[in-house]
């Protein structure tokens, strides 16, 4: 089958590879209909994630129709159309009964390698390198999905691939961003980073009694995407992200402040960050805390740090003082996707949000992916979100910034 496989930084293929088998009883395997592209692939494309070996196959965020399953797995059958949770959980352990499915204790085959570095392992999860248990990803024709029994929701009928895709990771990881910052009717929430997940952390926000959503980046179409969706946009390169926030808020600054951009932020020309670029000049840490540090600096006292945004060693240095001094707490987490699908799905079904507002680009060829990989990365070409049909079966033909742009004219 046609797979996109990691050869090493910045160099994805799509490559002949091996079919999936089943490996355990609980298993299904998936006719991937539809794949997308996250800002965590961009990690792992970035040389930034250790433990990824050349050969191995990407992608986490997928879906598709069930064409064999395991002997134990009573739940699903062939046929079922599903929508896969890029975490993987047995649903059984102390903390999949705790609804922590991003921290199963079961899932991750290299949970021991991971816990020297965490502490204790956590979930497995697909095409995420072998800290997280070298399951091969959906970026493919075809994807062996560990613990499908529990994991894999089945879609109802008459929704799109397009649709309900985003089950699999970023909505429910704005969602979760969102409700980690426990939001009080009429608060004001700050979102850094307009990419997916920021777009859906936006959308969550005002759905979960948000009054007014400031929303930070500096990449116009997805600017003006999140105006659209309801936010108010400041640019990080337009001087202090803080200034900005106080003169829009009278001074108070927001309740809540969401992280959506994680350990690859921009850096913009504030004291913060020039000592950041100091630091890390002179010490060794993978992880650019620009946003990070705004979104503490700019949050009222008392408020939430809710963290989607993903972090691989140190961010350094984080503005520790003033989060300490002005009493915030932080919420974070790989997403417990497990716990908000069939939620979101209702959302979808009550057209209250309507997750294909980002899609900007579409492939029915896996053969386009790494070039669309490299679209992404760069943020070229209006590119907010790719979605990929490995059988050809788009229901839309490809599509380019240009193109959607005359389409909503
Ligand atoms: P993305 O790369 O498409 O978007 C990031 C956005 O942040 C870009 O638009 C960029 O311009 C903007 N940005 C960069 N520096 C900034 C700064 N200093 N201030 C404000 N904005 C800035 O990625 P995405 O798909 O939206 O994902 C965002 C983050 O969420 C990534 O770190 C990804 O790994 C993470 N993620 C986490 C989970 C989870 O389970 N917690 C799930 C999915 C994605
Ligand atoms: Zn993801
Ligand atoms: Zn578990």
């Amino acid at each position: 089958m046609k797979a996109l496989v990691y050869h090493g930084r910045g160099d994805i293929r799509c490559d002949s590879v091996p079919d999936p088998k089943i490996e355990d009883g609980r298993d299904a395997i998936i006719k991937v209909t539809a794949c997308a592209i996250c800002g965590s692939d961009l990690h792992l494309m970035g040389g930034f994630v250790p433990e990824m070996k050349s050969g191995d196959v990407l992608g986490h965020e997928c879906m598709g129709e069930v064409v064999e399953v395991g002997r134990e797995n009573k739940r699903l059958k062939i046929g079922d159309r599903v929508v896969i949770p890029f975490c993987l959980a047995c649903g059984e352990c102390r903390m999949c009964k705790m609804e922590l499915y991003s921290c199963c204790e079961r899932s991750n085959r290299n949970a021991k390698e991971q816990a020297k570095a965490l502490g204790y392992g956590v979930a497995g999860a697909l095409g995420y390198s072998h800290l997280t248990g070298g399951y091969a990803g959906g970026q493919a024709e075809y994807a062996r999905i560990p613990f499908a029994d529990f994991g894999a929701f089945i879609v109802p009928d008459g929704y799109s691939d397009e649709q309900v895709l985003f089950l699999s990771d970023i909505f429910p990881t704005g969602y979760m961003a969102a409700e980690n910052c426990d939001i009080k009717k009429g608060q004001t929430i700050a979102v850094f980073g307009c990419g997916p997940v920021g777009l859906f952390s936006i959308m969550s926000a005002l759905v979960l009694g948000a009054g007014r959503v400031i929303a930070v980046d500096s990449i116009k179409e997805r600017m003006e995407l999140a105006r659209r969706l309801g936010a108010e946009v400041i640019d990080f390169k337009d001087g202090s992200v803080h200034d900005q926030i106080l003169a829009l808020t009278k001074g108070e600054g927001p309740d809540a402040v969401i992280d959506a951009v994680g350990m690859e932020s921009m850096g913009s020309e504030t004291t913060m960050q020039r000592m950041a670029s100091a630091v890390q000049s002179s010490i060794s840490a993978s992880d650019r805390p620009y946003a990070l540090n705004d979104a503490i600096l700019s949050c009222r006292p008392g408020g939430v740090v809710s963290v989607p945004g993903v972090y691989i060693g140190s961010a350094v240095p984080t503005a520790m003082g003033a989060f300490m001094n002005k009493g915030l707490s932080m919420k974070t987490g790989q997403t417990h996707v497990h716990k908000y699908m069939e939620k979101l799905m209702r959302l979808i079904e009550e057209e209250r949000i309507d997750p294909t507002v980002i899609i900007s680009h579409r492939t029915a060829d896996l053969g386009d992916g790494p070039n669309l990989y490299k679209t992404f990365r760069a943020k070229e070409d209006g590119c907010v979100k790719v979605v990929m049909f490995p059988h050809g079966t788009s229901s839309e033909k490809t599509m380019g910034h240009e193109e959607r742009q005359k389409q909503m004219v």
